[in-house]
């Protein structure tokens, strides 16, 4: 058998950066392939310059290689690529990108996901281009919320630079950590790891033009969050609560932790989820399972909008596991909540981008503290 580019090309598709599911190939680490006999000489560009990594990739390509002919010689040759450190990459706005909407909760399992979703494919569906990146390591669920289980982001080369191309489904661009990590493996990510990981999900991916990002971020309030906002220049976010005391105290801190003078984030609205529970055989009762207006109080309170209440609801539960977000059951109570909700948010950052300059991205002192301190 002739050996031909092609071959070793293939076989070297079986080789995946470690931790993800993209291989070399398609990452574009590989850049040449010579075949003189059964000597195969190859040239990668990576970007981490360590022994042990460049060993790693050496010993799965000669394996990979040698699959085809025990005799073949493969030799790598590592050219190691300059990046820009992540403070120049903070300064820049994404390309196309016009607005950038953060969710975020205290709490897990208060709806946040589900809310990010809905909104997203509100969005998608009133006009707008619209990209949604799942950035919580905790749990990443939108790969299940858009039915998009067990799909792998490709590459494409975009003017010479190898980019991840977003999935799509329902008129909506998507990134989650749940496509490249197992949640296990996302969860013992601390800051600047997660922080790293949503710089590349938001700047070596392929966007075009976007109306609005929307980014699901991890739940709570600590450092993750401040190195995830600091990452990001984010038009404005939005808060997930349920109306439970326990997650009310948290809230109170996520809500204080973006009005920091230091980060300075406009807050758009405050969701209520899981409000009340209506049983369908007494459809005019209403059962308040975690207590009542207690996300209107800490709204008030705080001098921030509430902009909506969602009923517990199986429909809503239903369509996040089989991968279709309620807003798509089209003239329902709750999808009609959702468009509503949308609609408003849409208005309010119409009105933040007339009144406010553009969020500056968060300076930090060289031991990753805020630059000035609360107000
Ligand atoms: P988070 O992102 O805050 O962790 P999720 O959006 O993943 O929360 O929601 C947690 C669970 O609760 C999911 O199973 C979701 O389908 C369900 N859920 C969220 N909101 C509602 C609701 N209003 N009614 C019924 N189930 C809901």
């Amino acid at each position: 058998m002739r050996v031909t580019k092609e071959i070793i090309s293939s076989a070297l598709k079986e080789v995946f950066i470690e931790n993800t599911k993209i291989n070399i190939v398609d990452a574009g680490i590989v850049k040449n392939i010579q075949i003189f006999d059964l000597d195969i000489d190859l040239d990668f560009e990576i970007t981490n310059p360590t022994l042990q990594y460049r060993k790693k990739i050496e010993e799965s390509c000669v394996q990979a290689i040698k699959k085809i002919s025990n005799g073949l010689k493969p030799k790598i040759n590592f050219i190691v690529k300059k990046t820009e450190s992540p403070q120049k990459i903070r300064g820049k706005q994404i390309p196309g990108v016009k607005n950038i909407i953060a969710i975020s909760s205290a709490k897990g399992g208060v709806g946040k996901s589900t809310v990010s979703s809905n909104i997203a494919v509100s969005l998608a569906s009133i006009g707008y281009k619209v990209g949604l990146i799942d950035a919580d390591i905790y749990g990443p669920s939108m790969h299940i919320m858009f039915d998009l289980q067990g799909e792998i982001p490709t590459k494409i080369n975009v003017n010479g630079v190898a980019k991840i191309k977003p999935l799509e489904n329902y008129g909506v661009k998507l990134l989650s950590l749940g496509f490249f990590a197992e949640s296990q493996q996302a969860v013992v990510w601390r800051g600047p790891m997660a922080s790293k990981a949503l710089n590349q999900l938001l700047w070596d991916t392929h966007w075009g033009e976007l109306d609005y990002l929307i980014v699901d971020l991890p739940p709570g309030t600590g450092d993750i969050h401040l190195s995830l906002v600091q990452s990001i220049p984010v038009t404005g976010v939005l808060v997930v609560s349920t109306p439970q005391d326990i997650a009310l105290s948290d809230t109170k801190k996520g809500v204080n932790m973006f009005k920091l003078k230091s980060i300075d984030v406009p807050i758009l609205g405050i969701v209520e989820n899981m409000s009340y529970f209506t049983p369908k055989e007494l459809p005019d009762k209403k059962y308040y399972i975690f207590g009542k207006d207690g996300v209107k109080k800490v709204a008030e309170y705080m001098g921030i909008e509430m902009l909506a209440e969602f009923p517990i609801l199986e429909s809503v539960r239903e369509a996040s596991d089989i991968g279709r977000p309620v807003v798509l059951q089209e003239k329902t109570p709750i999808a009609q909540e959702f468009l509503e909700l949308t609609r408003k948010l849409v208005k309010i950052i119409k009105k933040r981008n007339v009144n406010l300059p553009a969020t500056k991205i968060v300076e930090t002192d060289s031991s990753g503290t805020p630059a000035c301190s609360s107000k």
